[in-house]
């Protein structure tokens, strides 16, 4: 295949949300026509924050496969695979971990940023940061290089990890002459979804995320309840839309009628509670052939499970390869 690789792909830990798709998954389905891509499921990083729940990482690497099939991932173009079956993946992990300083890990933003939440969590220095999360960047670094990955599509936050592979990459081959692809960043124009909530952020764990599994009822209470302008009391008070969630999402829908929703909401010609049933029905018109098609998968569990084997079979392949090509560099292929 001449396509250019492309590695994406979702840690494990739940169903993804209508966040995911518009910011990074909608482009995924659309990209994998015109490049080679490997689709990962990363349930050993899922594993860096989840050790001590693994029944959670299980249950959602198949959730996530549902959730890959049901928004249009094929099968027939991406190779969906389970990144703890490719042993190649922890061997270049451990292999990578020379090519970095411990001092450089803690300097990288991402990382830094974490580090923060989780000691304003646990109160402590760093006596709950485990060797797995410090090394997560070298991990993908070994993501990124066992399928020759070429472009690699990001988000803002996830840049620094990058950069940090592309660094570990460049010492590789400086050191044992060239052997491994440099993966380019793509970052992603669609700007990060906000909550039902008006965070900027739609998350998993903070409650104002529309799932793509959600049923017509959770939908419904959910957009019911999303935060709308606090100043519009009676149902003909003129609002500001730019300042409510729901107007939000019928601009993400695209809604055709989203000009009116603008204009009646300020004149005070449209209430709250008729503009969310609008936007009910706008998120059932696009949630219905998503639901449909996981649930059919739902049916054929076989299905998923050969779609998954398969994938990953053809993932271990071209992982092995890598691997045998960095033994040879670093002189560690002592028989054929
Ligand atoms: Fe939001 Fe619609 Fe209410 Fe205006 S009328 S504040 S757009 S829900």
């Amino acid at each position: 295949m001449s396509q250019k690789v492309i590695l994406t792909g979702d840690r494990p830990t739940g169903n993804l949300h209508i966040g995911h798709y518009f910011g990074a998954v909608k482009k995924r389905v659309e990209m994998q026509y015109d490049y080679n891509t490997y689709i990962i499921i990363a349930d050993v990083q899922a594993l860096t924050d989840n050790f001590e729940n693994p029944d959670k990482v299980r249950k959602n690497v198949k959730e996530l496969a549902l959730d890959y099939l049901s928004v249009g991932i094929d099968p027939t173009h991406s190779h969906i695979f389970i990144q703890s079956m490719i042993p190649a993946i922890a061997e270049l992990t451990v292999l990578y971990s020379n090519m970095v300083t411990v001092s450089r890990l803690y300097r990288n933003p991402t990382t830094k940023a974490e580090l923060g939440q989780k000691k304003s969590v646990f109160g402590n220095d760093g006596e709950s940061i485990t060797y797995g999360f410090l090394g997560y960047p070298v991990s993908q670094a070994a993501d990124l290089t066992a399928f020759d990955c070429e472009v690699c599509p990001v988000g803002d936050d996830q840049l620094p990890h990058l950069e940090q592979a592309r660094e570990i990459v460049r010492k590789f081959n400086h050191i044992y002459g060239e052997t491994l692809k440099e993966p380019e960043a793509v970052l992603s124009k669609t700007p990060r979804i906000k909550g039902l909530d008006g965070n900027e952020k739609m998350g998993k764990s903070l409650g104002n995320a529309i799932f793509l599994n959600d049923t017509t009822e959770v939908v419904s209470k959910k957009i019911m309840n999303a935060l709308t302008d606090p100043s519009k009391i009676r149902k003909d008070d003129p609002a500001n839309p730019e300042i409510c969630m729901v107007y939000y999402y019928h601009k993400l829908l695209n809604n055709p009628n989203v000009e009116n929703v603008c204009n009646e909401c300020k004149k005070g010609l449209r209430g709250c509670v008729s503009c969310k049933k609008e936007l009910i029905e706008k998120m059932e018109e696009f949630l219905t052939p998503i639901r449909n098609k996981r649930k059919y998968y739902e049916e054929h569990p076989e299905e998923v499970d050969t779609i998954l084997k398969e994938g990953t079979e053809r993932a271990n392949k071209k992982a092995a390869e890598v691997l045998d090509r960095v033994k040879k560099s670093v002189k560690i292929d002592y028989f054929e």
